[in-house]
């Protein structure tokens, strides 16, 4: 499936870099042409459709957009990806433009109508905090909040039980008053929510005494939130239909959970790759060896060669930060060897590090020696004297 499918950005017709507006004029374009309201019938319209769809889903989400620059389609596979669910068109980029392309016939229906019909309860948001480790591997964590219900003693009417609401004379039932306004366009007529009974049409005269007439009762509730693998620090898990009840036999808004990311002692992260550095003596960086390194997944040994330099940074595959929960695609661990320079030593140490420096060619307090020996053959001389000796300057 991955192997034949077009990249994203190319069904879409714009350069890797376009912005997010870019973007989304782009996919405006294409769904205006190739909608199946437009093209009834038409197989291959819906197809660019769909296709348009999917690449304006993954590209118009910041995240998503990551993921796939990184890994491309297979960011996708094995996570389920679009194939079983099928797109969110009540994500916030198709609401935006599908109510400009069909304006109320399509967009009204998606977002509820006003005034007295069925309307989504409003959105809530929290938020919770995991370790780094948690947001690598994906985590389930229990929040609690106030919730707000249906009054039980009222049905969600806000009536004291026996008596009715009455109609709004302000805006007869309606839910909603019109005023025109003179604009540079023209006169304009503005539809808004009726101030008096706050869009319902209805007045409440015997209040509910159970909820005060609002028709809600509020109450301390634990939910379970399934952070997916991967998640980054801000990132917002959606609970659907927990938040907000909905009005008149609307659907419940949703809860949108922001997951804050503790820092790590060791690892940093960028994108989906882990940082990491490793601190080596100056010894194992001279002769070389394996080390142990530090991964997400636990201790690893990785061979270190012989005249290792401090900076030196080495790659292990594969041991990043998973693209999606279930999912086999991951990033890079990226380890930094940084050479330690001994404080302590012991004299004994300290004699042998002296004898080694002169094996190895005399490195050490060369410039006390030219300030001494101007001549260079005399300076050859003295360095065999120094030898033998293991004379030093300090
Ligand atoms: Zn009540
Ligand atoms: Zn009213």
């Amino acid at each position: 499936m991955a192997a034949n499918k077009r990249d994203y950005y190319e069904v879409l017709g714009v350069a890797k870099t376009a912005t997010e507006d870019e973007i989304k004029k782009a996919y405006r374009k294409l769904a205006k042409k190739y909608h199946p309201d437009v093209n009834p019938g038409d197989k291959e319209a819906e197809e660019k459709f769909k296709e348009a769809s999917e690449a304006f889903a993954v590209l118009s989400d910041a995240d998503k957009r990551k993921q796939y620059d990184q890994f491309g389609h297979a960011a996708f596979d094995g996570t389920g990806g679009f194939g079983s669910q099928g797109f969110d068109f009540n994500s916030a980029g198709f609401g935006d433009i599908f109510g400009d392309l069909f304006g109320d016939m399509f967009g009204g229906r998606m977002r509820g109508g006003a005034g007295g019909g069925p309307m989504k309860g409003a959105n809530l948001r929290t938020s919770v905090r995991i370790t780094f480790m948690e947001s690598i591997f994906g985590v389930d964590k229990e929040i609690t909040l106030n919730l707000k219900d249906p009054c039980p003693k009222c049905g969600g009417t806000g009536c004291k039980p026996g008596t009715s609401p009455k109609m709004c004379p302000k805006c007869d039932g309606r839910g909603q008053v019109v005023f025109t306004q003179q604009s540079f366009f023209g006169t304009v007529r503005n539809v808004q929510s009726c101030p008096d009974c706050g869009g319902t049409g209805k007045i409440i005269q015997d209040k509910c005494p159970e909820c005060g007439g609002t028709g809600y009762v509020t109450s301390r509730k634990t939910l379970s939130v399934s952070i997916p693998a991967g998640i980054f620090n801000g990132q917002s898990v959606r609970l659907r239909e927990k938040g907000e009840p909905g009005v008149a036999g609307g659907p419940r808004g949703d809860l949108l959970v922001e997951v804050i990311v503790s820092p790590h002692q060791i690892f940093e992260r960028e994108d989906y790759n882990i940082f990491s550095e490793v601190h080596i003596s100056y010894a194992l960086a001279a002769l070389g060896g394996s080390v142990l390194i530090d991964t997400v997944d636990g201790k690893v040994v990785s061979d270190l060669k012989a005249g290792t330099q401090t900076g030196t940074r080495i790659r292990l595959r594969g041991k990043g930060v998973p693209a999606g929960r279930g999912s086999s695609v991951r990033g890079d661990h990226y380890v930094t060897f940084v050479v330690d320079v001994p404080t302590k030593l012991s004299k004994e140490a300290k004699d042998l590090l002296k004898q080694f420096d002169a094996l190895t060619g005399d490195t050490l307090n060369e410039a006390g020696r030219m300030e001494k020996h101007g001549d260079d053959k005399d300076r050859e001389k003295d360095k065999d004297k120094d030898r033998k000796k293991g004379f030093w300057r300090r």
